[in-house]
């Protein structure tokens, strides 16, 4: 199952890239990978859901899981969780499997 390479950025300074998804062939727990906000070095990480939920981190839904055919590049006007504004844009860069 495949999973999305996305590079986020936000006029705070807050940027990166992610890469949420499904490793392997099925939905088995600790398969997830998701992305979740670590307020320690204030950035958003891909990390398995697992790990997302022992470290009590909050976890952000895949901006584009809606759109599995790729038509949508660019999502902005997400509520950063930094500065908590929204001013957080995601834009995918391709797909992994
Ligand atoms: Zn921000």
């Amino acid at each position: 199952m495949p999973g999305d390479i996305i590079r986020y950025s936000c006029c705070c300074g807050m940027r990166g890239v992610v890469a949420p998804g499904v490793m392997g062939l099925s939905w088995d727990a600790g398969s997830e990978e998701v992305i979740a906000y670590n307020p320690k070095i204030e950035a958003i990480e891909t990390m398995s859901r697992e790990n997302a939920k022992n470290r009590n981190l909050r976890i952000y839904r895949n901006p584009f899981l809606n759109d599995p055919m790729g038509f949508t590049k660019v999502i902005k006007n997400c509520l950063c969780p930094k500065c908590n504004n929204a001013t957080l844009e995601f834009e995918r860069l391709g797909v992994w499997d």
